[in-house]
């Protein structure tokens, strides 16, 4: 059962918590906090919220403009195991001060209005969500983020910006690159760490299944999480990531889930595994390809058709674009298939039970705001069953293997996050519809990339341009 006002105020008794710690998720996705004193918590609090300065939020108002109200929602409790002091954990949504509207650029207003959008179209009332966010942990050296070039050094042989991987002496048994998936220690140096990551994180209320070492070299990761209703598999990727990269501090190592940290091995991906349900009834299995409704097919037709839309938001940095390379199980072409892990879009082997049957969409990657990203696909796929898209014929061969001729009948991925802003730019009716997004939260969304990430990032020179051209 959901928590209430005042199960959350019992509790602030209860476990004797001393400080109270609301939480938003800003545009890109970060969550940002401030504290109070338990004093300031009251039913009001969770009526009409607690007015902040949003002004100095990435992506939020500008100045003149600035005070807005954070809404706790109390099924979002938890203790903080960080903390000295007993402090209680409330996410929160954001509301317009003056109106008490829900505040157009605030991500989990936008989620929770794209699931009120599915119920509205009768198709279904339940979209559950799993994501695979992986990660590495390297460890802590302080990176120096600079304005200038050089603070990662560049490894003159590979052209990789060396990301603080320790390469002094060590104790051999490393992986190799691509073969972190899965020898068991001493080779892999990280059981203990994500036991503890994973335990912590089920200790909140996160429902954990299991964990291992990724396919890179570097620490890479994954934590398996129970798939969950969408907004709150966002809020529980918001406390995995906020657990991953407190439990790595706490050992000294620094957890990122940059999408393409080293060149040469394998990225990180967020696999987001979807479906749609109906009175407790799951869509998604039927009669079709790989035990497909055909409703599930028209909802993969929407993710390929607007696929080039979607990853403005679900790949939204620069780095985001170094990962959908070919050979290091990201895709690259937008198609479909039962297995073939080659494809953006994976059918999953889910045994016999219907229940199980969903659609994994393998693009994304952590580096999204998963709020905004699961709001986009689901619309996607909303316009797909809605519009009855066809998603062609299932591409049941390894993409990597094809010919060029059959291969440039596939179309790819976007090649950079330009790309696929300007995709977002020209494709975009279907996040509009029902107010889910707003014209002005897309055009936010493309001019804050823009100016903050593309255009900062193509002014810089690149360590590899050393290489290249130091001697011309
Ligand atoms: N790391 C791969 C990616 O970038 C996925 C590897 C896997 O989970 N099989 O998507
Ligand atoms: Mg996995
Ligand atoms: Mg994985
Ligand atoms: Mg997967």
């Amino acid at each position: 059962m959901a928590k209430t006002p005042d199960d959350v105020l019992k509790m602030i008794q209860d476990e004797d918590v001393k400080i109270v710690d609301l939480k938003f998720i800003d545009l890109p996705g970060t969550w940002q906090h401030c504290s109070f004193a338990t004093n300031q918590i009251d039913a009001d609090a969770f009526a009409e919220g607690i007015p902040f300065d949003g002004s100095s939020i990435r992506g939020w108002k500008a100045i003149n403009e600035s005070d807005m109200l954070m809404v706790p929602d109390p099924s979002t409790a938890f203790i903080d195991p960080f903390f000295k002091e007993t402090t209680l954990s409330l996410t929160c949504s954001i509301r317009e001060p003056r109106t008490g509207e829900p505040y157009g650029r605030d991500p989990r207003t936008i989620a929770a209005k794209a699931l009120e959008y599915l119920k509205g179209t009768g198709i279904a009332d339940t979209a559950y969500f799993g994501p695979e966010a992986e990660f590495f942990i390297f460890d802590d050296v302080r990176f120096d983020q600079t304005q200038n070039a050089g603070y990662y050094y560049l490894d003159s042989v590979e052209g990789n910006w060396n990301t603080g991987r320790s390469e002094g002496p060590n104790l051999g048994y490393k992986p190799r690159n691509k073969e972190g998936y899965f020898p068991v220690a001493p080779t892999d140096s990280m059981q203990d760490i994500r036991t503890e990551m994973l335990l912590t994180m089920g200790s909140l209320g996160v429902p954990i299944e299991k964990h291992h070492h990724e396919v890179a070299s570097g620490g890479q990761a994954e934590l398996g999480v129970r798939f969950l209703s969408m907004v709150e598999a966002a809020d529980a990727l918001q406390i995995y990531k906020y657990v991953i990269k407190n439990v790595a501090r706490k050992h000294g190592k620094v957890a990122t889930f940059m999408p393409k940290p080293i060149f040469n091995d394998n990225g990180t991906g967020m696999h987001t595994h979807q479906s749609l349900w109906k009175d407790g009834q799951p869509l998604f299995a039927g009669d079709k390809y790989a035990d497909l409704s055909e409703m599930a097919l028209y909802y993969i037709g929407g993710l390929l058709k607007h696929a080039p839309a979607i990853l403005a938001f679900s790949n939204p940095t620069t780095n985001s674009y170094k990962r959908l390379v070919p050979g290091f199980e990201a895709p690259v072409n937008l198609a479909y298939s039962q297995g073939n892990r080659s494809a953006s879009i994976r059918i999953p082997l889910s045994g016999k039970s219907p229940k199980a049957k969903r659609l994994e969409f393998r693009c994304p990657d952590a580096s999204s705001n998963a709020y905004i990203a699961f709001a986009a696909m689901l619309m996607a796929g909303l316009d797909g069953i809605k519009n009855k898209i066809d998603p062609g014929e299932p591409l049941d061969v390894d993409i990597y293997e094809l010919s060029a001729e059959e291969l440039a009948k596939v179309p790819s991925t976007p090649g950079s996050l330009s790309e696929a802003l300007k995709a977002l730019e020209e494709d975009h009716a279907f996040l509009t519809e029902g107010g889910v997004f707003s014209e002005e939260l897309i055009n936010v969304w493309i001019e804050y990339k823009l100016e903050k990430e593309v255009i900062p990032m193509s002014l810089r020179p690149h360590p590899y341009e050393f290489s290249l051209y130091f001697d011309v």
